[in-house]
């Protein structure tokens, strides 16, 4: 049966037992657990180099879970037979809170969104009154009431029975309801710059916020004060000079290819007192939203060749932070063939 019809409840209860019972996942002091889930459709993708770009953003994604402990879950089912396109992934967050009781959070990534800082932790402290965090600007939803004020393609999602609910809520306004036409016309009269008329769950959630706001406000945070995730087309174009940067300090720390212990906490402050000089971070995620790399049906504003060019040069920032340790960096962001070596710089030898 359809997930919707049975909606769990006391989650919260049923959780907590299933922890007792499984002591060795019971966080205490240690960090909470994280399940980062992303996927694609099922189908191969019309477009001949979507798949080979779905590899390469999904390798990014594995990387930088690697490197920071995160377990992953690759998903191209349709779990719900009439939740397709972006309404895809509700199914599938709900399934993997009740599949993963041991994680705390949901981190649901976009197969078309890049880590482009491989160093940044996200900063869980931050929303430990929160239950669900996305990129957005109160002042975007709340006053201009616009269908871009937060992005729904990156969020973090508690795993508990609030989620659940939310869950329920937002997905009644997609193809799998009945009601799915007439929310596309009320979402179109709410957001004045809403772009097309079906109903969406971007538009879904700044909805709630709107309209629902005592129900679900103050468990929702909007992230703006680092990219959370961030929009393609304004960040691609400063990566090659942020590569500059971040290379001359490492030149002259000398942690061009090995990172030592002993250099590292040199090389941090060092990257500290350049963004006070104005020297510009890496961004944490750039999102190609708009450029459906799968079906190439991109935004007509822009070309596929940006978008082309945009995950190149984003796939290939990202990997110049794993290659390095490994000895190697792609010298020119946008030729993704291109490897050279790096001097190997281990202590002893020198
Ligand atoms: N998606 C999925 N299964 C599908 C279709 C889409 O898991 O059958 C996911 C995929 O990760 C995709 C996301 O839904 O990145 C949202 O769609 P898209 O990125 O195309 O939307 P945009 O960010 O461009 O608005
Ligand atoms: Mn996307």
């Amino acid at each position: 049966s359809i997930q919707n019809d049975n909606p769990i409840k006391n989650w919260d209860e049923k959780r907590q037992q299933w922890l007792r019972y499984h002591y060795q996942y019971q966080t205490h002091n240690s960090k909470p657990r994280i399940l980062l889930v992303t996927g694609s459709r099922p189908a191969v993708c019309s477009n001949p180099v979507g798949d080979h770009l779905l590899l390469r953003l999904f390798k990014n994604k594995v990387d930088y879970c690697r490197i920071h402990g995160i377990e992953i879950f690759y998903n191209n089912a349709l779990l719900h037979p009439k939740m397709f396109g972006f309404w895809a992934k509700y199914p599938v967050v709900k399934a993997a809170m009740l599949a993963h009781p041991e994680v705390e959070w949901i981190w649901w990534v976009d197969s078309d969104a890049v880590f482009t800082d491989m160093e940044f932790k996200l900063p869980l402290q931050r929303y430990s009154k929160h239950n669900l965090v996305v990129h957005g600007w109160s002042h975007a939803v709340y006053k201009e009431q616009s269908w871009t004020g937060l992005n729904a393609g990156v969020f973090l999602i508690r795993n508990c029975q609030w989620s659940m609910d939310l869950i329920d809520e937002w997905a009644k306004m997609g193809p799998q309801s009945l009601e799915y036409e007439k929310w596309g016309k009320t979402q179109k009269l709410v957001f004045k710059d809403k772009l097309y008329p079906e109903s969406d769950d971007q538009s879904g959630l700044i909805y709630l916020l709107l309209k629902e706001n005592e129900k679900w406000g103050d468990k929702i945070y909007l992230e703006s004060e680092y990219n959370f995730e961030g929009y393609w087309l304004g960040m691609v174009g400063g990566l090659d000079n942020i590569t500059k940067g971040y290379t001359e300090i490492e030149k002259k720390v000398g942690v061009l290819r090995r990172r030592h212990a002993e250099k590292m906490s040199e090389y941090y402050s060092e990257i500290r007192e350049n963004y006070s000089k104005g020297v510009e971070k890496r961004p944490f995620v750039i999102h190609f939203t708009g450029c459906e790399p799968c079906t190439g049906d991109h935004n007509p504003v822009y070309t596929w060749e940006a978008c082309w060019n945009g995950m190149q040069k984003a796939l290939n920032f990202a990997d110049n932070q794993v290659l390095r340790s490994f000895g190697f960096v792609h010298p020119d962001l946008l030729n993704s063939s291109l490897v050279s070596p790096l001097p190997f710089d281990f202590p002893l030898d020198g």
